[in-house]
């Protein structure tokens, strides 16, 4: 059901004239002066940005022959939600057609990245929840109604993320994920600079092939700028860092020291326990230990 049509010129609403082709130029980020023809129409709970842009002198991409306007190109791209309407840019694309050799081509696209159907604001906002380390990428997606293909290529395509230098006391320890488990590894391997307590990178596995591909990534020079290792008792953690951090010395986390000696030490009393005659003080005061 149509029930909001804002034509193109400015319109009387309530007594209030609103600037129509600028509140469309503010909500697209465009100039006003760059539209040729906008609509704001909301239908059940979609708001539809209707635009076409003014056609500007173009020279062929191929031959760079004058182009001149051709026809148009309907290009559908989601825009977010005001007031829990979702938004789409319904966008009359411009196409040119070159007088020269023929060939046609569109023009610049102001509202969204090639290749994707999200706008610029859209994925703006994508950037701000991704900030948030509470949200999940399934909760971004169902939150801003963006498949989570299209959020992955984003994040692959246009997000990268500077490198820090290694800290000069690097954990390695591993986390387990029900995610991975499902597919080739089951344990995360998380890289913690032992100084500041944070969390320094996350790898999607803990293989020494892995691991060992990532620090081979890392120059020699700032490897070797890494004073102690820590690790559990895991053996390729040990050889990764004999390998990769020539100056460092490895030392096994205290928190795996005191889990191991309590693990032995559970053993020892069981053994001892199952010696002792069933019902005895002995068996009794064993049995209680912890
Ligand atoms: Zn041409």
């Amino acid at each position: 059901m149509v029930y909001l049509i804002l034509s193109q010129q400015s319109i009387m609403k309530g007594g209030i004239v609103i600037p129509n082709i600028d509140f469309t130029a503010l909500m697209l980020n465009v100039s006003s002066s760059d539209i040729e023809k906008s609509d704001i129409i909301t239908i059940g709970d979609t708001i539809y940005y209707d635009v076409t842009l003014v056609r500007k002198p173009m020279s062929c991409p191929y031959c760079k022959g004058k182009m001149i306007g051709h026809d148009h190109k309907r290009k559908l791209i989601k825009h977010p939600a005001v007031r829990e309407h979702n938004g789409i840019i319904r966008y009359n694309a411009n196409r040119y057609i070159c007088k020269a050799c023929g060939k046609t081509a569109m023009e610049k696209n102001p509202f969204s990245f090639s290749g994707f159907n999200s706008s610029f604001f859209l994925l703006r906002n994508v950037l701000k929840m991704l900030a948030n380390l509470n949200y999940t990428l399934s909760m971004i997606s169902d939150e801003l109604n963006i498949s989570a293909t299209q959020l992955n290529t984003y994040i692959d395509s246009y997000i990268t993320i500077p490198h820090r230098p290694l800290p000069e006391c690097l954990g390695i320890d591993e986390l387990h994920s029900e995610e991975l488990s499902r597919r080739n590894s089951s344990y995360l391997c998380v890289l913690v600079d032992n100084e500041k307590r944070s969390v320094y990178n996350i790898l999607d596995s803990r293989s020494k092939a892995n691991i060992s591909l990532y620090f081979s990534d890392i120059p020699r020079e700032e490897r070797c700028k890494v004073k102690y290792v820590t690790i559990d008792m895991w053996e390729p953690y040990r050889d990764v860092a004999k390998t990769y951090f020539p100056n460092c010395i490895i030392a096994v986390d205290p928190f795996h020291v005191v889990k191991h000696l309590h693990g032995n030490f559970e053993r020892l009393r069981i053994d001892l326990m199952n010696h002792c005659d069933y019902g005895s003080n002995a068996y009794y005061l064993l049995k209680k230990w912890s």
